[in-house]
C-alpha cells in the first residue's frame, strides 16, 4: 500500500460517528448542496455565493466526504474549483455549445451513443455522487426527477442484440456506481448475456467522491462479470487519499483494471509539475493514468478552458521524464463528433527515403537508418488481413492504407469540383462514388 494520506474532515464533522461518516448511504444523503449548508463548512466567496443562489444552475451536489478535501481558507483550492459553482459559469463564451460532441446525434436509441465501429456508450443514469462543474453532459446530466430508464434500457439491450460488430460497452451517464446496486447487478447480468460483448468498462467518480461505497460486496459483485474494466476521474493529487487509495485496492483485489481519465482544467490542474506528482501518486495506487482531456466546447465550462498547447506541454514533461505506465494520452473530443483525438509533441523531426530524424525528451536528435530490405507482409497469406473485421465506413487514414479505399472526400467535394464540361472529357475517372468515403472502383 502507498503511504497513506491521513483524510480530512471539515470541522461541521467532526462528531459523526464513524460508522455513519463511512457509510455511503449517509454520504449521499448529506449531500450539500445550497448556499446555506455549504457556508457551514466553508466561508463563500461573493462569486460562489451568487452562483449557488442562482435560478437554472447546473445542479450542486456535494459529499460530506469530498469538501472536506478543500481547504477552507483557499478560494482557490482546486478540489473547490471542481465542485463550488462561480458566477463565471453564468457567462456564455463563442464556440460554446449545448451538445458539443454530438452524442445526441450518435444514438440510435435513447441514452446509447454509437460513435465507434466496435464500441457503444451507455448512459445509464443522470445521477452522480457529487457533479462536476465542467461535466461535459451537464445537458442531461443531474435531473433530479429523472434516474435508470427501464424502458429506454430494454431498448438499448435490443439495439445491442441486433448489432455485433459492438464487442465493449462503456457504461456511463452519470454515475453507473450511484444506481441501486440490484439495479446495476441485473444491467450487467443482461450485458453479459449478449455473446458478442466482449468487455464491459465502467466510468466512475464514485471511488473519489465516495470512495466508502467500493465495498468489499459491490466488488464482489462485479468481479463476477469479468473482463470488467473500470476508470476513475482524478484532477488532482489532492484528491487521492486513504480512502480512495484503498477503494481502489479493494477494486484492483477483485481484478478489475483501473485507469484515470482527467481533465485539465485551469486552476486546477493546468501545470506541469503538478501533473508529474498526480500521474506517479496514481501509479502507486496502481492507477493507470489513461486519457488526459481538453476541456469541452460545453456551457457553463469557459473559465476552465486552456490552450490546446498547456495539454502538449505537459506531455512533453512526462513522457521519457517519468515511467511510461504514467503517461497518459492527451485527447480532444472534437466538437461536433468527430471524436477523441490524440495530440502530443512531434518526436518525427525529418526523414528521407532511407532515414528518419528523431528527438527525444532530452532535446537529443539522432537517426533511424531504414532497412534497405523488407519483405513486405503479404495480406492474402496472413490469416488476420483475411479475417478483418469489417468498419463499414469507418475504416478512415486505415482503410486508405489498407488499399481498400482511395481517398476520402470533403462533403460537397464533386459538386465543387463539377463545373461542367468535364464529364465528356474524364468520363472513366468520374465513375467516383458520389459522397463521403469512395471505394476506389466503380460504382455502376
Ligand atoms: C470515449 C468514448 C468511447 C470510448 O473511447 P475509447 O477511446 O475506446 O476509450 C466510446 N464511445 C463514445 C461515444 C465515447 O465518447
Amino acid at each position: 500500500m502507498p503511504t497513506p494520506i491521513v483524510s480530512k474532515r471539515a470541522a461541521i464533522y467532526a462528531d459523526v460517528p464513524d460508522e455513519k461518516w463511512n457509510d455511503w448511504r449517509w454520504q449521499l444523503s448529506h449531500r450539500l448542496n445550497t448556499a446555506e449548508d455549504i457556508e457551514k463548512v466553508i466561508p463563500l466567496t461573493e462569486s460562489e455565493r451568487k452562483a449557488l443562489q442562482t435560478q437554472g444552475l447546473f445542479r450542486v451536489d456535494i459529499t460530506p466526504y469530498f469538501i472536506s478535501l478543500i481547504d477552507s481558507d483557499d478560494p482557490n483550492d482546486p478540489v473547490r474549483k471542481q465542485i463550488i459553482p462561480v458566477a463565471e459559469e453564468l457567462n456564455a463564451f463563442t464556440a460554446m455549445m449545448e451538445d458539443s460532441l454530438a452524442e445526441d446525434r450518435h444514438s440510435p436509441v435513447p441514452g446509447l451513443v454509437h460513435r465507434y465501429p466496435d464500441r457503444v456508450l451507455m448512459l445509464v443514469t443522470t445521477q452522480c455522487a457529487s457533479y462536476c462543474r465542467y461535466c461535459t453532459r451537464s445537458r442531461i446530466v443531474g435531473d433530479p426527477g429523472q434516474t435508470f430508464n427501464r424502458q429506454e434500457f430494454e431498448m438499448q439491450i435490443e439495439y445491442l442484440k441486433r448489432t455485433p460488430q459492438v464487442r465493449d460497452v462503456l457504461l456511463s451517464g452519470g454515475d453507473p456506481l450511484v444506481l441501486a446496486p440490484k439495479i446495476l447487478e441485473e444491467l450487467l447480468t443482461r450485458l453479459r448475456e449478449i455473446p458478442h460483448i466482449e468487455i464491459v468498462r465502467i466510468g466512475s467518480r464514485v471511488p473519489v467522491f465516495l470512495p466508502m461505497r467500493v465495498t468489499q460486496e459491490l466488488c464482489d459483485m462485479l468481479a463476477k462479470f469479468h473482463p470488467l474494466w473500470l476508470n476513475i476521474h482524478v484532477n488532482h493529487p489532492n484528491e487521492i487519499t486513504r480512502e480512495l487509495a484503498e477503494a481502489c485496492d479493494r477494486m484492483t483485489r477483485a481484478g478489475i483494471p483501473l485507469g484515470n481519465q482527467s481533465v485539465l482544467l485551469a486552476g486546477v490542474n493546468d501545470c506541469v509539475h503538478l501533473q508529474r506528482e498526480l500521474v506517479q501518486k496514481l501509479t502507486r495506487i496502481r492507477v493507470r493514468p489513461y486519457y488526459l482531456y481538453q476541456c469541452d466546447l460545453v456551457e457553463g465550462a469557459g473559465h476552465f478552458r486552456t490552450p490546446v498547447a498547456k495539454g502538449i506541454e505537459i506531455i512533453e514533461g512526462l513522457r521519457g521524464h517519468t515511467s511510461g505506465y504514467a503517461v497518459p494520452q492527451f485527447i480532444v473530443d472534437a466538437p461536433g463528433g468527430g471524436g477523441k483525438i490524440p495530440v502530443m509533441p512531434n518526436y518525427l523531426v525529418s526523414m528521407s527515403d532511407h532515414k528518419i530524424i528523431v528527438r527525444n525528451y532530452e532535446g537529443f536528435v539522432t537517426t533511424y537508418e531504414e532497412p534497405t530490405q523488407y519483405a513486405m507482409h503479404d495480406p492474402k497469406t496472413c490469416k488476420f488481413c483475411q479475417n478483418k473485421r469489417p468498419e463499414p465506413g469507418q475504416s478512415g487514414l486505415t482503410g486508405l492504407l489498407d488499399g481498400d479505399e482511395m481517398f476520402i472526400k470533403p462533403e460537397g467535394f464533386d459538386e465543387l469540383h463539377d463545373r461542367g464540361g468535364i464529364q465528356h472529357r474524364l468520363k472513366d475517372e468520374n465513375k467516383w462514388k458520389p459522397l463521403g468515403i469512395g471505394s476506389g472502383e466503380s460504382t455502376d
